[in-house]
């Protein structure tokens, strides 16, 4: 086994062995902050509450490059289905098994070891880590705490590359250079409760929404661009009625949800929808949620450096996408010129026996190392 293998084989195991389930890093960043403090970190704690924050910088040079991710994890499921406890860092056909394995306990473990690497070789630029233990759950304490808090005191990253599990089919094959917006919508229409017998006495809310409904769900928001699809809307849940069928229900209630592409804001979709439910003549009430805005890193030297580290390294060459939920890279874009997210397969996560491939361990974390040097030299 080599030594870069060893070393994240082994500090991924520690991770895994903390019971680290959101918001608790369970020891987690402590670990990690002896480490990096040792290889001459400069580490900061900023938790907030129960929430774990680590900021760990290396250097004052520029450009700042920063490895960012979460030691959290999502709770077990019934235990009794994992083949091993979920816990105990369990080597098996190749693979390492255990809650957080691929979400991101291994990426996390390649980072600090990448990390030491650069800094024990020496050369330009400054490092730093971010890590949260509250990605998985609300997601307010965390990594937007941090970003908040750097930004206060005027510090701007160059690069950000977060751990994220983006490999899907073959390890190297995914980079997530962006992600979509997303945005709740909680619609109530209001009508006239009455007997069913007696329509013109009431105002039936389901008849006056079923239309503008319709409307919404046919709407084309935009066309999305070359790295983004089309914004997409959907909806989650539709009630009315009181379960009685002789009774005109008063309201229906709608709860929706946008997934937008960069060429729609937030404030254009509501305007939007406004203009649907207003022209169907409807009594209503909307309630809106921004979940996170949509980030977008475009072809440039965070992107080609991570590219060309990865064909380099696994002999793939990565595709750009977009797709999937938010992550904490739409915080970080508000304080990084440039955030791409990249990690290993993401077939097992969040569920019963999460796994990651101890092969895949070592060319990550060369892979960061690779990159991290590369943005040195070209930023
Ligand atoms: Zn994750």
């Amino acid at each position: 086994m080599t030594e870069i293998l060893f070393d994240t084989l082994q500090l991924a195991k520690q991770l895994i062995a903390h019971r680290s389930i959101t918001p608790n890093d369970a020891g987690c960043l402590s670990l990690i902050a002896s480490r990096l403090s040792a290889a001459g970190f400069h580490c900061e704690r900023m938790d907030r509450g129960v929430v774990g924050n680590l900021w760990a910088r290396y250097g004052s040079a520029g450009p700042l490059v920063c490895l960012a991710g979460h030691v959290d994890v999502v709770p077990p499921g019934p235990v009794d289905e994992w083949r091993s406890d979920p816990f105990t860092p369990t080597e098996r056909d190749g693979e390492l098994y255990g809650r957080g394995a691929a979400d991101m306990k291994g990426s996390v473990a390649a980072m600090v070891t990448a990390a030491e690497r650069v800094v024990r070789a020496g050369g330009g630029g400054s490092i730093a880590i971010l890590l949260t233990s509250d990605e998985e759950g609300d997601a307010v304490d965390g990594t937007a705490a941090l970003v908040s808090i750097l930004r206060a005191r005027g510090v701007t990253i160059d690069a950000c590359i977060v751990g994220e599990p983006t490999s899907t089919e073959r390890f190297g094959d995914t980079i997530k250079n962006g992600r979509r917006g997303s945005l709740n919508g909680r619609l109530r229409v209001r009508g006239q409760q009455c007997h069913i017998a007696y329509p013109e006495r009431g105002r039936n809310p389901i008849h006056d929404a079923a239309p503008a409904v319709a409307a919404l769900v046919v709407t084309e928001w935009d066309r999305g661009n070359e790295y983004f699809q089309p914004t997409s809307f959907q909806i989650s849940n539709i009630h009315a009625g009181t379960g009685a069928s002789n009774i005109i229900p008063g309201t229906l209630d709608v709860a929706f949800n946008f997934r937008f592409s960069p060429e729609s804001t937030a404030p254009v979709l509501q305007a939007r929808v406004r203009e649907v439910l207003d022209r169907h003549n409807l009594q209503y009430d909307v309630e809106w949620t921004l979940i996170g805005e949509p980030f977008l890193t475009r072809r440039g030297p965070l992107v080609d450096a991570l590219i060309a580290s990865v064909e380099s390294v696994a002999g793939v060459r990565p595709a750009l996408s977009t797709s999937g939920g938010t992550s904490d890279g739409r915080f970080l874009a508000t304080l990084a010129r440039e955030v791409v997210e990249f990690g290993p397969l993401n077939d097992s996560i969040h569920k019963i026996d999460e796994h990651v491939r101890i092969g895949d361990l070592e060319p990550l974390s060369v892979i960061y190392e690779r990159a991290l040097r590369s943005l040195f030299d070209f930023l």
